[in-house]
């Protein structure tokens, strides 16, 4: 094909028109729900679909959101509850969602491309320290300076935390074939590893994640 199409689910590039679909998709808009036309790899389709169709994975990311959404505000920002993050922080948290800057007013629930929230409140809990730190001791012209600021430290090290996690997969996944437990939950772990060595949550962050702080 002469123009450069890529997947809305996956993000790859779609090479050929016989693997083209296309389909109308519903989103939330300031102005109510508009659709708009996506285009699909033919396999990836019924992916997003059944994706979209799952409640429970819907309200799984959303209480992921949500707890992306509080950590942010409380931990790095150090707001109260009554406080609500300015768009700009809400649109590069969303945005990294995607592994991007901007979500570009896509939806980003569902799709298997950037970062998973979990994946990125993991990060921000590696970098809270170093954040802390940078926060107190910056003057900030404004709000989206100090947010630019703390996504540098989460960009920088979600790459890495990211990889971590995906080994910690693997390695479960081989050790608990035949159980039917989730592979990976960071809080279960921290919770284990706490128990165990009455550690200092940073400890357990630490021996997680390779003593790099
Ligand atoms: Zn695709």
């Amino acid at each position: 094909m002469s123009k450069i199409i890529k997947c809305y689910y996956c993000g790859k590039v779609i090479e050929t028109e016989n693997q083209l679909v296309e389909k109308k998709i519903p989103m939330a808009t300031k102005v109510g729900i508009r659709n708009y036309r996506r285009k699909f790899h033919m396999n990836c389709l019924p992916k997003y679909l059944e994706g979209r169709a799952d409640k429970s994975l819907l309200t799984k990311e959303n209480n992921d959101w949500n707890a992306v959404y509080n950590y942010f505000r409380k931990e790095l920002l150090g707001l109260g509850e009554t406080k609500s993050l300015d768009t700009h922080t809400v649109r590069r948290l969303t945005g990294l969602r995607l592994g991007q800057y901007y979500p570009n007013g896509q939806n980003v629930r569902i799709l298997p491309r950037g970062y998973d929230f979990k994946t990125i409140l993991l990060t921000m809990k590696v970098v809270k320290p170093k954040v802390n730190m940078y926060v107190s001791n910056t003057n900030f012209s404004n709000s989206k300076h100090r947010t630019d600021g703390i996504m540098r430290f989460i960009t920088g090290e979600i790459n890495d935390v990211s990889q971590r996690i995906e080994q910690q997969n693997k390695a479960s996944e081989k050790l608990m074939k035949d159980k039917d437990i989730p592979s990976f939950d960071y809080k279960a772990k921290l919770k284990e590893k706490k128990q165990e060595q009455g550690n200092t949550v940073q400890n357990d962050i630490n021996n997680l994640f390779g003593g790099q702080l």
